[in-house]
């Protein structure tokens, strides 16, 4: 039988591969759209999946209107998406999918190289720092859902920056700023130090998840019976969880790793079910189903037609002179085509 890890490691290379071709396509995109040519690349609608903020927003709009709004409707299917990964198979987004989650693991390993005995954070300061990532969640929902007027959502939707925040966000690392590159390293060395340091203390996307993981159907069940208690899922967890003395992981940090259900030497003690000990989820199945997920929710989305946004590229032309990330002398030509 294939490892769960093996399993799981395709899956996160794979999502990974698509990430790299959707930077480069976009990259492609905005490049030509830099040298005023409109007719050869189109936008790659993926690109949206890295603006959950603008989502958020797309999602008030649905609640408001029952429409998907047509600058951004990827992100929101995206973001959909992940959330009912969330409803199924606990926080599988960051286990299986995130490509930061993939680099926070690589980040963790060089840690068991360096040192030989890790920092681990625990008890009130965890609680503490891990409230950091629901804080800035809450931020952000507070403001969207609560702060924002009804009727500036669709004025923010349909703004120039909005429209265009794909490619302010591809500019924001294209053209780094020393804050930024000094921010981002701290970042990535505070990781090397702290295992999971992003994922677990700041990642606002993460604490949606963990909340919504909280009603997952899908979870790490352990039969009491056939456990021996000799501890090894505990030591093995990513995410410091206690699994020995649960006999349900209700844990907003759980990944559905399944490296504790790899490690235990029991059968049939330590799994991931839905609803019950009864229904196991093997790990080539938590792969297929978060593939028929993603795969059918953009095909349904694209064959009704709210996948490809209906921007042109002219307008994001047009868009690009108004923000003055675009010489008019170049765009001119052809806008006036
Ligand atoms: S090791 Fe088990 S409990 Fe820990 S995050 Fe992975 S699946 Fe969840
Ligand atoms: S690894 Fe398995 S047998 Fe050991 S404590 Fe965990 S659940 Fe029990």
């Amino acid at each position: 039988m294939i490892d769960s890890q093996v399993i799981r490691r395709c899956v996160q290379i794979l999502f990974l591969g698509m990430v790299i071709i959707i930077g480069i396509k976009f990259y492609s995109f905005v490049a030509q759209l830099e040298n005023g040519n409109i007719s050869d690349i189109e936008r790659p609608p993926g690109v949206e999946a890295f603006l959950p903020i603008g989502a958020l927003v797309s999602l008030k709009y649905l609640l408001l209107t029952g429409r998907i709004n047509e600058v951004h409707p990827s992100g929101l299917v995206f973001f959909l998406l992940v959330c009912f990964t969330a409803l199924l198979l606990k926080k599988s987004f960051c286990g299986w999918i995130c490509p930061f989650g993939l680099l926070t693991e690589y980040l963790s390993k060089l840690n068991s190289v360096i040192f030989t005995k890790p920092l681990q954070i625990n008890g009130f300061i965890d609680y503490l720092l891990r409230s950091i990532k629901y804080g800035i969640a809450a931020f952000f929902i507070w403001t969207i859902f609560v702060k924002m007027p009804e009727g500036a959502v669709e004025q923010f939707i349909y703004s120039p920056y909005n429209v265009i925040s794909d490619i302010k966000m591809l500019k924001f690392f294209t053209n780094i700023s020393v804050t930024a590159v000094i921010v981002i390293s701290v970042i990535i060395v505070l990781s090397v130090i702290i295992k999971s340091f992003w994922c677990r203390y700041l990642c606002p996307y993460g604490a949606v998840l963990g909340f919504i993981s909280l009603f997952s159907a899908g979870k790490i069940r352990r039969n009491e019976l056939s456990c021996t208690g000799c501890g090894k899922c505990d030591r093995i967890c990513p995410s410091l969880i206690h699994i020995s003395d649960k006999e349900i992981v209700h844990s907003d940090e759980c990944t559905a790793c399944l490296r504790c259900a790899g490690i235990c030497p029991e059968e049939y003690t330590l799994q991931l079910s839905i609803i019950s000990r009864v229904l196991p989820v093997k790990p080539i199945a938590v792969a297929l189903i978060l593939l028929a997920i993603f795969a059918g929710g953009i095909i349904l989305a694209d064959v009704s037609g709210h996948w490809q946004n209906k921007v042109t590229n002219r307008q994001y032309l047009m868009y690009m002179m108004s923000q003055n990330m675009i010489d008019k002398k170049i765009a001119m030509p052809s806008m006036m085509k």
